[in-house]
């Protein structure tokens, strides 16, 4: 994850995120905020920022390439709820697009925001994907061994969960057909904010609650099936590879 270093960041607000509320919104139109070089802030944005581990949209600028986007360092805030582990989340961020070459907009310009569909919907996909094995694999493993999770990438192709624990390879079959069986209830999947901040979101899929700020399809039935690969990298990495069929 990138840093983009801006001028006076402290004078921007925060980025109003239209993916948390609508995932399935394609196009939006947005004012610009602040620009220099190839950066690009505006009051709101449809374009997913990289976080979680799923990897930023891609799309267009009025007629110019988005070829990355990250959040600002806002506030950090810890949320204690008694069910659900909730790790720490900067909230109140600043989204900055990175053009694919120097920012031919000026401040207060309205801007046309379009982003590639496809290519997110995908990224959806694998999310609520990989929610689903992340979930399997506590279930096969947890109640053994606390399950210490390093990573998690979540790409247009692939996703895939690091632990530091060794994970026996012959319960990944049992992980597969846990995962598939929740996937092929075809339920509503839910995305529900923290009353403190729309910036915590928790994914909901019946009982399963997992805190996320990620895109999600809206119902397991639009997930497919998935398959599952176990690799091991020496004594503290076991990586867990995840297809969709
Ligand atoms: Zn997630």
């Amino acid at each position: 994850m990138t840093i983009f270093i801006l001028n006076s960041p402290e004078k921007l607000p925060p980025t109003q995120k239209l993916w948390i509320d609508e995932p399935y919104q394609t196009e939006c139109e947005a004012t610009v905020l602040h620009t220099q070089d190839d950066l690009l802030v505006t009051d709101r944005t449809i374009f997913y920022a990289e976080s979680g581990g799923q990897v930023p949209d891609k799309g267009f600028i009025d007629d110019v390439a988005i070829i990355d986007v990250q959040k600002q360092p806002g506030k950090p805030i810890y949320i204690n709820r008694p069910d659900v582990e909730v790790p720490m989340v900067q909230i109140d961020t600043v989204v900055v697009h990175k053009l694919d070459s120097p920012s031919p907009f000026i401040v207060g310009q309205k801007v046309h925001m379009k982003i590639d569909w496809d290519y997110r919907y995908k990224l959806m996909r694998y999310h609520s994907a990989t929610h689903f094995v992340l979930h399997a694999l506590e279930e096969i493993y947890g109640h053994q061994e606390k399950l210490y999770i390093k990573g998690c990438y979540i790409y247009e192709q692939s996703a895939r969960l690091d632990y530091a624990n060794k994970l026996n390879p012959e319960l990944i079959p049992k992980v597969s057909t846990l995962a598939n069986n929740l996937i092929a209830q075809g339920d509503e999947i839910l995305m529900e904010s923290d009353p403190s901040t729309k910036d915590i979101s928790y994914w909901r899929y019946g009982d399963i609650i997992i805190p996320c700020g990620g895109t999600h399809v809206s119902s397991a039935k639009e997930v497919g099936a998935v398959s599952l690969k176990r690799k091991s990298h020496g004594k503290n990495l076991d990586r867990i590879y995840i297809s969709l069929c």
